[in-house]
């Protein structure tokens, strides 16, 4: 499946407070952001695409462990 324009972006979002993370190419780097976030405010949360849909099975919980 190709993405009309350009790569596909992630961007880390909690469900408690209005904080978003900045956009990453990598899910990764977003999914890190996320656990940095959902670890320092004890808030959960979960990673987007471009399109603000929420990626399956992305959401953390917080101390919850990285996966590597
Ligand atoms: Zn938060």
């Amino acid at each position: 499946m190709m993405a009309p324009h350009g790569k596909l972006r992630y961007r880390a979002k909690c469900a408690d407070c209005p904080w978003e993370g900045r956009q990453f190419i990598r899910y990764g780097m977003a999914d890190g952001a996320a656990h940095d976030h959902a670890d320092a405010h004890t808030h959960i949360t979960f990673v987007v695409d471009q399109y603000d849909l929420r990626i399956a099975g992305s959401t953390i919980r917080p101390k919850e462990p990285r996966r590597a």
